[in-house]
């Protein structure tokens, strides 16, 4: 498994080399993914099209109701549609397809390089201050991953210039990912989501960190840059066996 697997799909460099692992971002191109945004029905065939890609069937589908907070979902080849009210969700078995969905928050894709365990995050501003990540790589190492194997990719991402927040936002932030200089203030939610990757023991030369922001390249969906009518990408995350 390497190489583009579709001109509209993202994929993380350092994930290609796991031949286990199948990771990737659909961009805009793609079309909406989430059943909460625009037609319900298109947003299916969506779904059901990129597990065609990825050579598994549309009941392998899996997603949450995603609401800036920490919970986590555990799925399994049992496992169908969405899951419930959760920002990460887990597995440990071939053959699940994760989905988180995106439009400027930050998607993270968590593997394990030895076994079918690994996790998608979605890190809002909400979720990064929360931690969700970090407790989304305690919970793979309470399901047996040492953090050494584990590889982590921070993805496309609203980040620079762009991510302008107010000062009770920036607040909630170490001074090291705020940037306050000129007015106004930068948080850069990328490089705190790494901070926490590497506080929780996944190594520096594991962890990839996209600088493409979605507010900058038309190709991603953007919520400040489309508003109501912004659709959004799916990070998807599938093990082979
Ligand atoms: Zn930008």
């Amino acid at each position: 498994m390497s190489g583009t697997i579709h001109p509209h799909i993202w994929q993380p460099a350092s994930l290609l080399q796991l031949a286990h692992v199948r990771a990737g971002l659909t961009t805009r191109g793609f079309g909406n993914m989430a059943p909460y945004v625009g037609d319900v029905e298109e947003a299916t065939q969506n779904r059901v099209q990129l597990a065609g890609i990825l050579g598994c069937s549309a009941e392998a589908v899996v997603w949450a109701t995603q609401v800036h907070g920490t919970d986590i979902a555990e799925a399994d080849r049992r496992s169908t549609g969405c899951l419930g009210t959760f920002d990460a969700i887990v597995t440990r078995e071939p053959g699940c397809l994760l989905l988180c969905y995106t439009a400027d928050c930050v998607p993270i894709w968590l593997v394990s390089s030895r076994r079918p365990l690994g996790a998608v995050v979605h890190a809002g501003w909400r979720g990064s201050a929360a931690l969700v990540v970090r407790a989304a790589v305690e919970q793979l190492i309470k399901l047996g991953a040492e953090p050494t194997e584990l590889h982590a990719v921070v993805g496309p991402a609203i980040q620079g210039s762009c991510y302008e927040v107010g000062r009770e936002t920036a607040e909630r932030f170490p001074e090291a990912v705020v940037d306050a200089d000129g007015g106004g203030y930068r948080v850069d939610l990328p490089l705190f989501n790494r901070m926490q990757l590497q506080e929780a023991g996944i190594p520096k030369r594991h962890i990839e960190t996209s600088r493409l922001c979605t507010h900058c390249h038309q190709g991603f969906s953007s919520y400040r840059r489309e508003k109501e009518a912004a659709q959004r990408m799916a990070a998807f995350l599938l093990f082979g066996s």
